[in-house]
């Protein structure tokens, strides 16, 4: 069965080099908690990322 399975990204601001953690299903804008560029969008259920991702956690909820 395919598991939904979610991820959280660490992700870095490409004007500030702010780090930050997004969830890779996110269902608003996120921006840089910084100099608020956004870094991702929804789409259709997953975050379209707009910033460099530097790592990634993968988690079961
Ligand atoms: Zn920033």
């Amino acid at each position: 069965m395919n598991e939904t399975k979610s991820r959280f990204l660490r992700i870095k601001c490409g004007d500030c080099g702010n780090e930050q953690i997004l969830f890779d299903r996110a269902v608003s804008q996120v921006k840089c908690l910084v100099c608020e560029r956004i870094l991702a969008e929804p789409r259709g259920g997953k975050a379209d990322i707009k910033a460099k991702v530097v790592d990634v956690v993968d988690k079961d909820i």
